[in-house]
């Protein structure tokens, strides 16, 4: 479904990614694990387009780009096929959880009102927040802004949802709701690429998981490999430290 192959972006000097491919099938939880700096929300960013990549392909649906050229209007439609949940929400602050979720639909795909509601409640009713359509974010807790970050990424309906570190801005507390809401769609087959630090999710979670540093994908190994064999010695460190 999506392909993206030898994806390298660099900041100023410094080469953030240096030839990253990733494959995607539909239904695929991958997850990306890696120590910080490696450039997993680089990564993110670049099939989103928020960032451009210098050089690479993306395959999405059978049509094919090269990412350091990709025109306005092609962004704007294939953004459609993804939704990004950030670590920090990024909610509108002036705006209801219901709001919020309608924005995109009413301002990005043109949704009428009554249809934006519709859909609108339904997303926050799946996230568990049937009872704050109306709440601004401050009156909420961070666990539950970030299910109205999801609500927004699945009200749109995209091929694939990517979730850059969802759950490390918040108190222990909420990341257990997150993480299960996150389950939730997994096992509804909804197509995800999650950088995260919780193990134990990508562990239960994943059907592939990817370790990245210094801007390559280390290894790519299903979790019970993954974790209870892994392929490389650079992978045996990263789980050490873990410990
Ligand atoms: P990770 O998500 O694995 O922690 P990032 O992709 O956030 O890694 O960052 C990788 C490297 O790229 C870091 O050294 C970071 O400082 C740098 N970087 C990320 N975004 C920018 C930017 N907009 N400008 C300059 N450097 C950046």
């Amino acid at each position: 479904m999506l392909k993206i192959m030898d994806v390298h972006k660099s900041f100023g000097p410094t080469e953030v990614l240096k030839g990253v491919s990733i494959n995607v099938e539909k239904g695929d939880v991958i997850t990306i694990l890696g120590p910080s700096g490696s450039g997993k929300t680089t990564l993110l960013r670049c099939i989103n387009f928020l960032e451009q990549a210098d050089r690479g392909t993306m395959e999405f649906d059978g049509e094919r780009l090269q990412l350091n050229a990709v025109k306005k209007k092609d962004k704007i439609r294939l953004r459609k096929k993804t939704a990004f949940v950030f670590q920090n929400y990024n909610l509108f602050r002036n705006k209801t959880a219901l709001e919020n979720v309608m924005e995109g639909l009413i301002i990005g795909r043109k949704m009428p009102k009554a249809e934006a509601i519709s859909i609108g409640t339904q997303a926050l009713d799946k996230v568990g927040l049937q009872a704050r359509y109306n709440a601004y974010p401050h009156e909420l807790s961070g666990g539950q802004q970030q299910r109205v970050g999801i609500a927004r990424a699945i009200a749109t309906q995209p091929e694939v949802i990517l979730f850059d570190e969802p759950t490390s801005a918040l108190d222990p507390e909420w990341i257990g709701e997150v993480l299960s809401v996150m389950r939730t769609l997994a096992q509804e087959g909804m197509t995800m690429l999650i950088v995260t630090h919780e193990m134990t999710f990508a562990r239960q979670v994943a059907s592939r998981v990817l370790l990245m540093d210094e801007g390559v994908i280390v290894e790519e190994n299903t979790p019970e490999l993954f974790f209870g064999a892994p392929q490389k010695e650079r992978t045996r460190q990263f789980l050490k430290t873990l410990q």
